[in-house]
C-alpha cells in the first residue's frame, strides 16, 4: 500500500466487508468490490474521481429492497448507497465514497408494453437507444432526447430530467413519466403516479400505502405552506428542474404527482426501480435546413426570428467545432456541406434548422415559408445553406452535432475540453448577449473552447480546455464558475439547465435562498433523514452546513494523475487523454466498438475501463518509486 492510496479510497472499511458479506448470501446479483470494478466506476463522464466501496449489480427489484433493509441496522447506519446508469453524466452526478448499484449491466430490461394506449414500462438500466429501437417497428419512440441515447440509460435521464434536441416541442423526460416505481432508504417500495389531492385523506390499506400517504401529505403540506416562494422561484427561471415543487400540484385538475419532485433529483431521494412511459409517434416527415454563418455571436442574435418558423430544433456548432469536424473521420460524411466553391479563407459556424410533420405537404409548406421569410431575405451574416432531405444526409448532420464533445477532445495540446459551464441555459432572447459575454470572460483567461448547443431552448454547451494536472489550471474551475454563475443572474439563466448538478450542488443554496433552501431539505428530510442515498448532492438531509454538499473543486482526476511520471505520460498519452464520455461502450451491434464491453457487459472490458485501469496502475508505479 502506498501513501497516496489511503488519500484515494482504495481501502475497504471494516463496517462496509462486514455488510457485503452479509449481504452476498442473499442478494442475487453481483457484489464486487474488487479494485478493478472500484477504479473503473470511480469515474464517469466528468472530470472527478471518487474510488466507492463496492458495486452491486442487482439483477432483481428485490434486491435492492434487501440491500436498503439490511443498511437500516443501527450499526450500518453510516452507509451509503447512490445508484448508477450509463454513467454519462458530465458532473460526477453518479460518482460517492459508499456503495454504487449499477442497473445497466443486468435491470434493463421491456417489462411490458401497451401499444393501443402508447406506453412502456421499463427497468432503470435500459439504454434509450436500445428502447427506441424496439419501438421503431411501431412508428413509435420515447421524446426525450440525450445526444448519449446510445449509453444513457432512462433512470439516468429521469434523475437528471434529460433533454436534448427537440426538447422545446417534446420537454423534458419528466413530461413522459406516466407512474415509477421506487425504493426508499428503509427498502419500501412504492409507486409514485399522479394522484386526487382528496384521495391523501382516503383509508390506509397497507405499510407502504400508508408510508406513501405520509410522504404525499408532507410534501403537500410544505407545498401549500411556500406557495409563493415556489411559484415566484420557479415561474420566474427559465427551465428549472430537478426538486420542481412547482409542477406537482396541478391545481387545476386538483392532482399531485411526486414524480416532477423525483424527476432530476438525481438519487438523493429514492432508488428509481421501474418506469412507466408515454411514447410519442415518430414524425413521418422531416427535413433538416444547414445555414452557414460568418459570425456565430450575430447567427445566435437570430434564435428568436427562427423560433418564429416553429421548427421542431434549432441546433448550432461554432467555427471551432466545423474546423475540427473536417478534419476528422466524420468529414466524408458531410462534405456537401463545403462545396469546392466555399471561401476556404471563412470559417463558418452552422446553425440547422429541423422541421417535422406527419404529411408531406405540411412540410412542404413549412419549408416554402421558412425559406422565402429567412434564407432569402437579405442576411449578411448567412454564407448560404444545404437543404438536407434525405434520410441518410439527415442522420451525419446529427451524427457531426452530436459528436461535438468528442471533436473538442482533437484540440492538441495538454489542455483537454473540460465540463463544468457545459450546459448552461438562458432565455433564447438573452443568448446572444450572454454568449458574447462569456467569450470575453473566456478570452481574458485566455482559453481555448470550443460551442455547441441547442438554440431553441437557449442551452449552450462549451468546454474550456484546461489541464487539469497542474494545480493553477485546476483553480481555475471554480473561479471560472462562479463568474460564469454570476453572469447567469444578470440573463435570468441556469448554470445546470440540462445535465443536473452533480459537484455544482455548492450553488444550490444559494440559488434557492432563505425561502427554498429549508424546504429542500425539509423535502430530503422527509424521503432519506439519514442523508443514504447519493449523500453530499444537490441538499443534505438537515444540516445547514455547506461543507456537506460537494463543491466544483472536488476531487479531480488530475490529482492523481499529476503524480504519474513523465516517461509514463508520454508513453501512454493516448490512455491519460481518454475523456470518460463513454462513447466506447454504444450499445448498439452495428458499431465495433467495443466488443468485450458488448459480451461482457462489464466495464472492465471497454476502451474506457482499461485506460481507467491502465492510468491507477501508472500512477500506483510512479508513486512506489518515489
Ligand atoms: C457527450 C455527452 C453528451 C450529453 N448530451 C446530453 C443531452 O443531450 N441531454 C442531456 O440531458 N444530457 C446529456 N448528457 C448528460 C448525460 O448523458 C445525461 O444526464 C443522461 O441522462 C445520464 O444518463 P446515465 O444513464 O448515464 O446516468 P448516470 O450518469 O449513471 O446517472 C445520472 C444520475 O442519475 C442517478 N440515477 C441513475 N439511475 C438511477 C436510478 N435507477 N434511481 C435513482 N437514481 C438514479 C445517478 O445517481 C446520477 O445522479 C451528455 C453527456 C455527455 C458526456
Ligand atoms: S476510451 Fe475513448 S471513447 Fe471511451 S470514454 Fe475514453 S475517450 Fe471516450
Amino acid at each position: 500500500m502506498n501513501k497516496h492510496n489511503a488519500q484515494f479510497g482504495t481501502i475497504i472499511l471494516p463496517l462496509y466487508k462486514k455488510y457485503l458479506e452479509m449481504l452476498e448470501s442473499k442478494f442475487s446479483g453481483e457484489v464486487d468490490s474488487s479494485l478493478a470494478t472500484r477504479i473503473v466506476m470511480a469515474t464517469d463522464s466528468s472530470m472527478y474521481e471518487v474510488i466507492p466501496q463496492a458495486v452491486l449489480f442487482p439483477r432483481f427489484r428485490k434486491d435492492i429492497s434487501l440491500a436498503f433493509k439490511l443498511a437500516q441496522r443501527t450499526e450500518f447506519k453510516s452507509i451509503t448507497f447512490t445508484a448508477r446508469g450509463g454513467g454519462t453524466g458530465p458532473n460526477g452526478q453518479s460518482l460517492n465514497t459508499g456503495i454504487i448499484i449499477d442497473t445497466s449491466r443486468y435491470m434493463n430490461k421491456m417489462l411490458d408494453i401497451n401499444l393501443e394506449e402508447g406506453w412502456v414500462e421499463v427497468e432503470p438500466g435500459m439504454v434509450l437507444g436500445q428502447l427506441n429501437l424496439c419501438l421503431k417497428p411501431h412508428d413509435l419512440f420515447f421524446a426525450p432526447y440525450v445526444s448519449t441515447e446510445n449509453q444513457a440509460t432512462i433512470g439516468g435521464m429521469f434523475n437528471t430530467d434529460a433533454c436534448g434536441k427537440g426538447s422545446r416541442i417534446y420537454g423534458r423526460t419528466s413530461d413522459h413519466v406516466l407512474a415509477t416505481e421506487v425504493i426508499l432508504h428503509d427498502g419500501t417500495k412504492l409507486k409514485i403516479q399522479s394522484v386526487d389531492v382528496a384521495s391523501i385523506q382516503e383509508k390506509i390499506i397497507n405499510r407502504a400505502h400508508l408510508k406513501s400517504k405520509a410522504i404525499t401529505g408532507k410534501v403537500l403540506q410544505l407545498v401549500e405552506e411556500h406557495k409563493a416562494a415556489i411559484k415566484d422561484k420557479f415561474t420566474s427561471t427559465y427551465r428549472l428542474t430537478g426538486y420542481n415543487l412547482q409542477n406537482i400540484h396541478d391545481e387545476i385538475a386538483n392532482t399531485f404527482n411526486l414524480n416532477y419532485l423525483l424527476a432530476g433529483s438525481e438519487g438523493t431521494l429514492a432508488f428509481v426501480s421501474k418506469l412507466k412511459l408515454r411514447l410519442s409517434k415518430i414524425p413521418k416527415y422531416r427535413e433538416v435546413i444547414a445555414i452557414k454563418y460568418n459570425d456565430f455571436i450575430a447567427s445566435l442574435a437570430d434564435t428568436d426570428e427562427l423560433l418564429k418558423f416553429k421548427p421542431s430544433a434549432i441546433e448550432a456548432i461554432d467555427a471551432t467545432v466545423v474546423r475540427l469536424a473536417k478534419q476528422d473521420v466524420i468529414a466524408h460524411k458531410i462534405s456537401n456541406l463545403f462545396p469546392k466553391t466555399d471561401n476556404e479563407n471563412i470559417e463558418p459556424s452552422i446553425i440547422f434548422v429541423e422541421f417535422t410533420e406527419h404529411s408531406q405537404p405540411a412540410l412542404d409548406t413549412a419549408i416554402a415559408v421558412f425559406t422565402k421569410q429567412y434564407l432569402k431575405s437579405d442576411k449578411k451574416h448567412i454564407l448560404g445553406f444545404y437543404h438536407a432531405t434525405n434520410k441518410d444526409e439527415i442522420n451525419n448532420f446529427w451524427d457531426l452535432r452530436k459528436k461535438g464533445v468528442g471533436l473538442l477532445a482533437n484540440l492538441p495540446g495538454d489542455a483537454q475540453p473540460v465540463a463544468f459551464i457545459e450546459d448552461t441555459v438562458v432565455p433564447p432572447e438573452n443568448l446572444a448577449a450572454y454568449v458574447q459575454d462569456l467569450c470575453t470572460l473566456l478570452d481574458e483567461y485566455k482559453l481555448t473552447y470550443g460551442m455547441f448547443g441547442h438554440l431553441d431552448v437557449g442551452c449552450l454547451h462549451v468546454r474550456p480546455a484546461l489541464n487539469l494536472n497542474h494545480q493553477n489550471h485546476r483553480r481555475l474551475v471554480p473561479e471560472i464558475t462562479d463568474k460564469v454563475y454570476k453572469l447567469l443572474k444578470k440573463y435570468n439563466g441556469i448554470l445546470w439547465g440540462e445535465h443536473g448538478k452533480g459537484f455544482r450542488s455548492e450553488y444550490v443554496k444559494d440559488y434557492f435562498g432563505e425561502a427554498l433552501w429549508p424546504v429542500l431539505q425539509n423535502i430530503k428530510q422527509i424521503f432519506d433523514p439519514y442523508n443514504k442515498l447519493n449523500p453530499g448532492k444537490i441538499i443534505p438531509s438537515s444540516d445547514n452546513n455547506k461543507k456537506n454538499v460537494v463543491a466544483v473543486a472536488g476531487p479531480m482526476r488530475g490529482i492523481k494523475t499529476q503524480f504519474i511520471s513523465k516517461t509514463y505520460k508520454q508513453d501512454f498519452l493516448d490512455i491519460l487523454r481518454c475523456n470518460g464520455n463513454a462513447a466506447c461502450m454504444d450499445f448498439r451491434i452495428t458499431q465495433t466498438i467495443c466488443p468485450s464491453f458488448k459480451v461482457t457487459q462489464n466495464r472492465i472490458h471497454s476502451p474506457k475501463g482499461r485506460a481507467m485501469l491502465l492510468r491507477h496502475w501508472l500512477y500506483v508505479e510512479s508513486t512506489n518509486k518515489k
